[in-house]
């Protein structure tokens, strides 16, 4: 697959919220922690990323139906090794 065709950003909302203005907190007991500035709510990455799974999946629905549904996964999985701070989240 031609990964860079499908190269994107992928803004991750707060579940609680809908806010895009989450900032990383870095590391607690091995978790990442997200916190949201608009609601105060704390969230570690892999429920963020599963929490925006209905958003992901959309990104993936738009970039077209050719790319199988595995490549959800991938995103998530590009998700998590690309976090580091800033909300915006390139996806390769
Ligand atoms: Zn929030």
């Amino acid at each position: 697959m031609d990964a860079e065709k499908y190269s994107r950003s992928i803004t991750l909302l707060c579940p609680t919220c809908g806010s895009t203005d989450l900032t990383d907190q870095g590391a607690d007991d091995g978790a990442q922690i997200a916190v949201c500035s608009s609601c105060g709510l704390e969230i570690n990455k892999d429920d963020l990323i599963s929490e925006n799974s209905e958003n992901i999946a959309a990104h993936v629905k738009e970039i077209g139906q050719e790319i199988s549904r595995d490549f959800a996964a991938e995103i998530r999985k590009s998700l998590r090794e690309a976090w580091g701070g800033s909300k915006y989240f390139k996806v390769k």
